[in-house]
């Protein structure tokens, strides 16, 4: 290495050093804020980046699971079960539980379905909202399916893909669902109602005062 590079090179570093001094002080004055309270101080980005990002995640999510499809169709019966399990873990199985748990972080993030146009909750008061997401998951829910206490919550058959095994879930804490099979639904009551019922916003926070 000659002189010059030699210089550069230790210049770098001692810039390295310190942005990563600048950086530890930024973080003692600023400790990080938890997802949530930067949501709450920054309010912008549930439209902004999560919800666009929640998309984005859906449709890697779908196209992964495509080609895990295709790969099975591709191999089935001309290799053992368990390569074929190999396979598909070490490759695209890994990341689509990856991008499951992403989708679940950011899911439960967006705790009210703000995403729908605004004059879907117009009609429908703040109070009315609260009082609706307030409702236990598990009573909303264990009305329409059979769910058995598992944990902090309850598991069942999941109400919106076919399945034989149960990968549907309840998070009494939360008071939310997800289904960690094929469909990856997931969300609070309102959200539940809304595509279990196939009705508005409006419509579902109604469902759930007078019903529950
Ligand atoms: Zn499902």
């Amino acid at each position: 290495m000659n002189k010059e590079l030699m210089e550069k090179s230790v210049n770098e570093n001692l810039e390295n050093e310190y942005f990563k001094k600048l950086e530890e002080e930024h973080k003692k004055l600023f400790p990080p804020l938890s997802e949530r309270e930067w949501l709450a101080t920054f309010p912008e980005a549930l439209g902004l980046y999560i919800l666009p990002k929640i998309e984005e995640l859906k449709i890697t999510k779908r196209q992964l699971e495509k080609s895990i499809r295709e790969a099975f169709e591709r191999i089935k019966g001309k290799v053992d079960g368990w390569f074929l399990e190999l396979v598909i873990m070490f490759f695209p199985g890994q990341d689509l539980l990856d991008i499951k748990s992403q989708l679940r972080r950011l899911q439960d993030l967006v705790v009210v379905p703000e995403n729908r146009s605004d004059n879907r909750t117009k009609g429908v008061s703040e109070e009315e909202k609260n009082r609706a997401l307030a409702k236990p998951i598990e009573s909303v829910i264990g009305r329409h399916i059979k769910l058995k206490k598992v944990g902090d919550g309850f598991s069942g058959l999941c109400p919106f893909h076919r399945e034989r095994t149960p990968s549907f879930r309840t998070y009494t804490k939360t008071n939310s669902y997800y289904c960690f099979g094929a469909c990856g639904k997931g969300g609070n009551s309102i959200n539940f109602v809304m595509e279990f019922l196939n009705l508005n916003f409006i419509e579902a926070v109604r469902f759930l005062n007078n019903n529950y």
